[in-house]
């Protein structure tokens, strides 16, 4: 058997086409514009190429993109100062700030600076607080957008059992969060787990959240389970490469062969994210301006 590929970059690209279809009736009937702010501290590369992916999608779902460039050395102080600037400013419905930040900044108190109403990143205890115990919030992305793909698979996660590989506030929690209000029965697993692979073998959904590449095995899957491979990690590059292979958590070749549905990496899971960014922008924005309850 060969598993169905969750094609993420197709996924996302349905979710911000409906995006751009509510942006615009808005525009037409409200006359107004979701706007979302990013704020880049220094010019780390990977970072640089975030931002500018970010500001590009958001001006093609008709949303308005603000930039705003810090340099490495700027304080904490200003970076708190431009923060309270965009929570006041009402053009601006969503804020993210780009992580990591310098070590001199203490992130935790620049995202807890943000008002959770335009926190887009979901990030803010608010939030993380809001996602535990059911109430309506911002959600971040990276989960959110895995656990729309799992349910383009099990649009009923009823009596699955679900295992996520990693615990970070920013996916492994959040994702078994989710998971769990949809009604799958969610096992945590981390660096102490003992026996993983068996762990891994009892579960109908297994998502990788780890940072090691090619780390979930075939013979950790239970055939036809769906897999949703969070990880992005990039191989030393072999003789004649400039740069090495992109690769996830998950060793897809062999997982594939048990699977019943995995996602690619790349083209699964990280489509996904800048998606639900904007998804979360158009909710946050509807959910100032009183336009709907979300
Ligand atoms: P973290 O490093 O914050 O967390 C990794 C988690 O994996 C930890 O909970 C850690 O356990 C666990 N872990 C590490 N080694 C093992 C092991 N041997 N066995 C079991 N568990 C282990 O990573 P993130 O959550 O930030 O990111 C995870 C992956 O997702 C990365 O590859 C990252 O690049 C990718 N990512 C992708 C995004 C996207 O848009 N697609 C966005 C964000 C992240 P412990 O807590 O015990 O240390």
């Amino acid at each position: 058997m060969s598993a169905a590929i969750i094609d993420g970059k197709a996924i996302a690209d349905d979710l911000r086409a409906a995006i751009a279809t509510e942006v615009a009736a808005i525009a037409t009937r409200d006359g107004l514009q979701p706007g979302l702010a990013v704020v880049l501290v220094g010019s780390d590369p990977a970072s640089e190429v975030y931002v500018g992916s970010k500001a590009r999608q958001t001006v093609a779902v008709g949303m308005r993109s603000f930039e705003h460039r810090l340099p490495a050395d700027v304080s904490e102080a200003e970076l708190l100062a431009l923060v309270a600037t965009l929570n006041e400013d009402d053009a601006v419905d969503g804020i993210l700030v780009q992580l990591p930040l310098p070590a001199h900044i203490d992130s935790n108190r620049v995202i807890e600076a943000i008002n959770p109403d335009k926190d887009v990143d979901g990030f803010h205890p608010v939030n993380a607080g809001r996602l535990l115990i059911g109430l309506p919030g911002l959600v971040a992305c990276t989960p959110l957008g895995s656990l729309l793909l799992v349910r383009t698979v099990h649009p009923d996660l009823s009596g699955l059992s679900a295992v996520v590989i990693g615990r970070s506030n920013i996916v492994g929690k959040p994702l078994a969060q989710l998971l769990l209000q949809y009604n799958a029965t969610v096992t945590i697993a981390h660096s102490r787990t003992h026996d993983l692979p068996s762990v891994c073998r009892s579960a109908d959904i297994v998502v990788a959240a780890v940072g090691r590449p090619e780390f979930v095995r075939g013979d950790w899957i239970k055939p036809g389970a769906t897999v949703i491979d969070v990880g992005i990690n990039r191989l030393p590059p072999k003789a004649g490469e400039t740069k090495g292979r992109l690769v996830g958590d998950v060793a897809f070749e062999e997982v594939r062969a048990v699977a019943g549905a995995i996602t690619p990496v790349p083209g699964g899971v990280g489509p996904m994210t800048i998606a639900c960014l904007l998804r979360n922008t158009l909710q946050a924005f509807k959910a100032r301006r009183g336009v709907a309850k979300f």
